[in-house]
């Protein structure tokens, strides 16, 4: 087998894989960022590469064209627009998905030939006010540190992160460093419970927006106790005074955390010399997301604990690319290498670089008012690549309307159909990855090559080809004459050694002359890369900020008001789940990733549960002035009263009403532009259906009801659902959600109960299985699912329960292994109180360890779980 070096397709960490055609997927145990470790979803791409789903040929309004056809339309469409119109009234919303090489060319061809700097990336939801406090503070985007810091940190703050399920191996790297050297503290600030909290020795549960006021406290502190590196800040920082000024006018007690909480924090803080603050979405997706960026780095600023081992403020990034897009210029408001578009002299050297006709002289519309644009008309065409902004932006509903508004759509996917590519005109089949080759940069400026180790199938193209040819039809065909990404590349870092003799900090001009072979071999190396130095880990310990006087900026920040307390509102908090990724149009292909949380959910307090009159595993009903998503109600403790929790991921595709972006207001930080995913103000009120119910098929299922959650499984698909009224025929009924229309039905009524059973065989074999009742269902799912394609009488599969030879797992916590909570439970019961012992009973989290945190977490609530709600958990399975 031909075992190809490439990386991982999720998040930013940027993992290296060993990846063969035949589809067995490893870690790369030489790759600087993972060491051979990955994730649970890292470790389960082989189950995401095959072809179900994807879109093989391009579409014209819903019907197979060939390339030149539509290659042909898109290309006269956005000429005929830019003619009429001017080039501001065509757009690109663009993703951290793609790779370096694709986004430079679509960067290239909108803002140095089209003109106009419409070209957005969906990283503007995950770090736009990352590189705004970046800009602000260093004079550049630059990232500081590196993934050794972590290694070597005594103190590791984790704010605004949910690092054990979004970066789950940084987080594991953390934890063994804590192993081997226990003097290494950990510090979560984060309102909710989380994975990452249960593993710290701190937990700070601030209230929402709160992060910027215990920060500006640190700073006060800071300077109270004689901690300023007054030598740093008197040679390499200004803005000193105003910031503390600023800072003092704080008042701690607004975080909402106890004095002796603060106190500590304090203390840890500036008791440890070598300080590492990690911070990501949390932070980011704020509006005061800037500021918060600021507030963080003010501190290292005055301490001088930036650039030195085991030190520095350290921004995670969401995607797997969002820092090339952040180097090629993907977003709006920004050229190619890091170089500016208000600055004439960054422009004139990029148009002379590219020999480009014209160059854009203003910054463009960023992601939320690009596709308000849309809305009103303004843009006429419209370009996405790579990405779902009808599930992932903000009040989503509008940004539907939106796309179906704008006069002509193109969208370049993967996926046959998703919530975006239904609205457009125009589908390009792109090539995915695993298929394509180019390069990625993750969190640590680490450029690392994606190589291509299957066949590209049906007619997919990569999309530097597709933007290279519609840009050749609209008549630049010599400025995009590439032959390959590495020919991309070498343009790429020419220009970077330009944008470096114009006091930028992206330089990789010393791979400007390499090879096609070269490039091909290409090791994974942190940039700056000049002809003098390969890879720096570095930046900043001796001063050289990006300033034009060489100097930080320390900023001045107020606090963010924290949301009210109301007796008609939540607070409501989006985030990631560990086994899912953006809108799961890839890891939800996997099996093993459904499992864990297989549909949406809230987590709501006890008491706000109580008051509303909602029950755990009942619906939850969450709104707001833009629209409404239907969820399961989690209810525990680990979120505070008056705040609610829901994931992101949920589309059209798996859960219509799990849309939780629908309720989100568009609103932004006004300097980053980036949209406010936390701290969102909804009502919620208990979802009442006439009927709950479960199903599990070996046919894909879309039921069309008032609530319906699909999920794939190892043995077909499985659904969760409710119906707002009883059918007429519960057995037609079950046929159609089961999407089975041949078959034996067994029935199995209880009138007193008002339950449902229903099992439809073929022969021997179960096909499908469908459980209702007026209340939510409690059936053994993992059994239910693994009865699919067996040879199984009806009694069996309508009784719901598992079979003395066949124990039922529980809801599964390990997915390398199929582990469940039931199974986790009895070795905790029977004395495995630690992670290695549940490992060495079960095999829990002895492959990834992604499922850790979480075992720690069954094991330290035991002792705290009265006697009844132990027998909740195991009533899991219990007779409708
Ligand atoms: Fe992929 Fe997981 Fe590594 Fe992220 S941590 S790059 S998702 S394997």
């Amino acid at each position: 087998m031909t075992t190809v070096r490439t990386t991982c397709p999720y998040c930013g960490v940027g993992c290296g894989l060993l990846a063969t055609p035949e589809g067995t997927i490893k870690g790369d145990p030489d790759h600087p960022a993972n060491a051979g470790r990955l994730c649970s979803k890292g470790a389960a791409l082989a189950e995401t590469i095959d072809l179900e789903g994807r879109l093989l040929s391009p579409r014209i309004k819903g019907r197979p064209a060939g390339w030149d056809t539509a290659l042909d339309l898109v290309a006269a469409r956005f000429a005929a627009a830019i003619h009429t119109h001017g080039p501001d009234s065509v757009a690109f919303y663009v993703s951290g998905q793609l790779l370096s090489e694709d986004y430079y060319v679509a960067n290239k061809l909108m803002k140095g030939f089209i003109g106009s700097a419409n070209i957005d990336t969906n990283s503007r939801l995950c770090m736009a006010s990352s590189v705004a406090g970046h800009k602000r503070a260093f004079g550049a985007d630059t990232v500081p540190g590196t993934y050794t810091d972590l290694d070597q940190a005594e103190l590791i703050v984790l704010t605004g992160s949910n690092l054990a399920w979004c970066h789950p191996v940084l987080f594991q790297r953390i934890l063994a460093a804590r192993a081997a050297r226990p003097a290494l503290k950990i510090i979560t600030i984060d309102p909710r419970r989380t994975a990452t909290s249960a593993a710290s020795d701190l937990h700070l549960a601030i209230r929402p927006n709160g992060d910027t006021t215990l920060f500006g406290s640190l700073l006060s502190e800071i300077v109270r106790r004689g901690a300023v590196d007054r030598d740093y800040v008197a040679a390499h920082v200004s803005g000193f005074e105003q910031t503390v000024d600023a800072a003092r006018a704080m008042n701690p007690d607004d975080t909402g955390l106890p004095a002796d909480d603060i106190r500590r924090f304090h203390d840890m803080w500036i008791g440890a010399e070598k300080v590492v603050t990690v911070f990501s979405q949390g932070v980011n997706q704020s509006l005061g997301g800037t500021d918060k960026v600021n507030a963080i780095l003010n501190c290292h600023l005055a301490t001088g604990r930036i650039g030195r081992p085991g030190m520095g403020p350290f921004s995670v990034t969401g995607q797997p690319n969002a820092m090339g897009g952040r180097e090629v210029g993907g977003l709006a408001n920004t050229l190619a290498c890091h170089l500016e578009i208000e600055n004439p002299t960054h422009r004139k050297a990029v148009q002379q670089a590219w020999r480009s006709p014209t160059i854009c002289t203003k910054p463009g519309l960023k992601a939320v008012d690009l596709f308000r644009a849309c809305e009103s008309g303004r843009i006429k065409a419209l370009w996405i690549m790579g990405t779902n902004p009808a599930v992932s932006l903000p009040d989503a509903d509008s940004v539907s309307r939106a796309i179906a508004r704008v006069d002509f759509t193109v969208v370049s996917e993967v996926v046959n159909r998703t919530d975006t590519s239904i609205l457009t005109d125009v589908q390009l089949p792109a090539t995915a990855w695993g298929e394509k080759t180019g390069t990625v940069t993750n969190s640590e400026r680490r450029i690392s090559l994606q190589r291509a180790f299957l066949p590209a199938p049906g007619e997919t193209r990569p999309d530097w080809q597709i933007i290279c040819e519609v840009a050749r039809r609209m008549g630049w065909g010599d400025a995009f004459a590439f032959d390959s990404p590495a020919a991309i590349f070498r343009e790429h870092a020419a220009l970077s050694g330009r944008a470096a003799a114009l006091g930028r900090d992206f330089d990789i001009s010393g791979l400007a002359d390499i090879s096609d072979a070269e490039y091909a071999a290409l090791a994974p190396v942190q940039w700056p890369v000049t002809s003098r130095a390969a890879g720096t880990e570095r930046f900043f310990a001796q001063g050289g900020f990006f300033h034009a006087d060489g100097k930080a900026r320390m900023v001045p920040v107020s606090a963010m008001p924290v949301p009210a307390d109301t007796a008609q509102t939540l607070c409501l908090n989006t985030g990631r789940i560990r086994d899912q990724w953006h809108t799961m149009t890839r890891s939800g292909k996997s099996a093993r990733l459904n499992q864990n949380q297989a549909e949406p959910f809230a987590e709501i307090h006890p008491k706000d549960a109580r008051f509303l009159g909602v029950a755990d595993a009942e619906l939850l009903k969450i709104e707001s002035a833009r629209g409404q998503a239907v969820v399961r109600a989690k209810i525990t403790d680990g979120i505070g009263p008056g705040a609610l929790f829901v994931p992101m991921h949920w589309s059209n595709t798996h859960a219509p009403t799990g849309r939780i972006n629908a309720c989100i207001p568009a609103v932004t930080d006004p300097v980053s532009g980036q949209p406010a995913s936390k701290a969102v103000q909804v009502r919620a009120c208990r979802f009442t259906p006439h009927w709950y119910g479960f199903a599990a098929s070996a046919r894909a299922m879309s039921p069309g009801l008032a609530y319906s959650a699909v999920a794939r499984t190892a043995t077909g698909w499985r659904c969760e659902l409710a119906g707002n009224a009883a059918p007429d025929n519960w057995e037609d009924q079950a046929r159609r959600i089961l999407n089975l229309d041949t078959g034996g039905v067994s029935v199995m009524r209880d009138p007193a109960r008002g339950t449902v059973r229903i099992a439809i065989h073929q022969g021997a074999v179960l096909k499908g299985v469908f459980f209702a009742s007026p209340r939510p269902i409690r059936v053994a799912r993992e059994l239910a699912i693994s009865r699919i394609n067996r040879d199984v009488s009806a009694l069996v599969a309508l009784a719901g329960l598992p079979m003395s030879d066949q124990p039922d797992p529980g809801p599964i916590v390990c997915a390398c292994f199929n582990v469940g909570a039931h199974a986790i439970h009895d070795a905790i019961r029977h004395g495995a109180t630690s992670v290695e012992a549940v490992g060495k009973c079960t095999a829990a989290g002895t492959n990834c360890g992604s499922c850790k945190p979480d075992l720690q977490a069954l094991i330290d609530a035991r002792p705290t779980r009265s006697a009844a709600e132990q027998e909740e958990i195991r009533c899991h399975v219990q007779p409708m």
